[in-house]
């Protein structure tokens, strides 16, 4: 297929606005009236078992994985996570409302690579290394970067998506030089 590349893109386009669009269905009132809940994945997110990262990420089980894997909503802060104690993913819905489109879509991806990464029995948060130098965190950038740079998006971009708030200069730095992302 000549024409895939533009066609993958616009497929991402397509999952991207799904996400939103769900997003936007989501009422934040009601939810916060349901502190304890998980849903299922597939619940809110529909149509990544057809991503091509995502079916790199787990392979022929990726049907499966998705169905099965459950969400939680975290309320005290940050964006998102997998719970190292049972490979949930853990999103806060304020983030899911009223963040960047890109970013969630590249956050849901490198979460991903931690679920399978979980599904591993790998440590999630191997403290022996820093945040930036931890394995299993430069596997799941190095995915979801590379989804970004797929997808046409420009270094200075990926750096912006790069830049957490817990992160110091020098760490984004490293980080982006692992990544070849020039920052
Ligand atoms: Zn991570």
């Amino acid at each position: 297929m000549n024409n895939g590349r533009i066609s993958d893109i616009d497929w991402q386009e397509v999952i991207m606005s799904k996400v939103l669009r769900i997003i936007n269905m989501l009422r934040l009132d009601r939810l916060l009236f349901s502190r304890t809940s998980t849903y299922p994945f597939t619940y809110f997110f529909k149509g990544f078992e057809n991503v091509e990262v995502v079916r790199q990420i787990f392979g022929r089980e990726t049907k499966e994985v998705l169905s099965n894997l459950k969400v939680e909503f975290i309320w005290t802060g940050g964006y998102m996570g997998v719970n190292p104690f049972n490979g949930h993913l853990m999103v806060n819905p304020r983030y899911l409302n009223n963040g960047n489109r890109l970013d969630i879509y590249l956050d849901l991806i490198h979460e991903l690579v931690h679920v399978r990464q979980f599904m591993e029995g790998k440590e999630l948060f191997d403290t022996s290394y820093s945040y930036v130098e931890r394995p299993t965190e430069i596997e799941a950038y190095r995915c979801a970067v590379e989804e970004a740079k797929r997808m046409g998006q420009t270094d200075a971009r990926i750096c912006e998506y790069l830049k957490a708030d817990w992160m110091c200069d020098s760490d984004l730095k490293r980080l982006a030089k692992v990544l070849s992302v020039k920052c």
